[in-house]
């Protein structure tokens, strides 16, 4: 596994963003891992928030998602967002989309389309891309507990391969969550199979390693480590960089997308 981490940080336009190297020397796909930094929404959406359902005001999350866009190149209708549901289901974009009126209630999205920008909104939940460097085909998933006990990952990568994708083609690249140093979570949610990845607190508390589950995932449909890459900051330690849901409920959304130029 590849780590990615501070020294890793990039700036565009006032716009901070992590991204993975391999990715970017592709030089047909574009992608980053955004902070809460470089916006305009207010305190507690300070300052850099894309959603629009969380309370902040309207006005700045269209001039936080513009500034994001005319930084990358793209424009606001390009990108696609999601309206996440903390379940399995996977948008399969074959043919380009109408965002409105119905919002796409998935939590993960595969397209070989240039110019769709596939957004994922977290606070938190990891963001995960995954690139098939033959294919050019693109991947974005949003993996909160909920998605990850259903295995989302996993089945995004067999969704890709139905689509003529090889595992020994992806590269994949899991961008900032919230790490096993600060996720608590209790036996009514805990599922035997994540003990690797845990530690036990007693009291029927675990501390869980929601990044890896992820991992592992991918190694049981035969991905190697070394096609792995992580942004290894955990959101809620890095309260200046990131968002976090459990440092500070009501709060923003950061944005990582990727997409493909042409
Ligand atoms: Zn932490």
């Amino acid at each position: 596994m590849n780590v990615l981490n501070r020294t890793h940080q990039k700036s565009k336009n006032g716009i901070p963003y992590f991204e993975n190297p391999e990715i970017e020397k592709l030089g047909w796909v574009i992608h980053g891992f955004l902070t809460r930094q470089g916006g305009v929404s207010l305190p507690p959406y300070d300052s850099l928030n894309v959603s629009f359902s969380n309370g902040d005001q309207k006005g700045n999350v269209f001039l936080n998602r513009g500034r994001i866009t005319s930084a990358f190149g793209f424009e606001p209708n390009q990108l696609v967002l999601l309206k996440q549901m903390q379940l399995d289901g996977i948008l399969i974009l074959k043919d380009p989309v109408d965002q409105n009126p119905d919002p796409l209630k998935y939590d993960a999205m595969i397209t070989n389309i240039p110019r769709h920008f596939l957004g994922i909104q977290t606070a938190d939940c990891i963001p995960i891309f995954m690139v098939d460097q033959r294919k050019r085909l693109i991947t974005a998933i949003h993996a909160g507990r909920q998605g990850t006990a259903l295995g989302i990952t996993k089945k995004a990568l067999t969704k890709m391969k139905e689509w003529g994708c090889s595992e020994d083609d992806l590269l994949i690249t899991l961008g900032p969550s919230i790490g096993p140093c600060c996720y608590e979570i209790d036996e009514k949610v805990f599922l035997k199979e994540w003990e690797p990845f845990s530690i036990h607190k007693g009291m029927g508390k675990w501390m869980l390693d929601l990044a890896r589950i992820n991992i592992a995932q991918l190694k049981e449909v035969g991905v190697k480590e070394g096609q792995i890459f992580q942004v290894d900051l955990c959101t809620r330690c890095h309260r200046d960089l990131f968002f976090s849901y459990r440092g500070e409920a009501q709060t923003g959304r950061q944005l990582s997308f990727i997409g493909i130029l042409k």
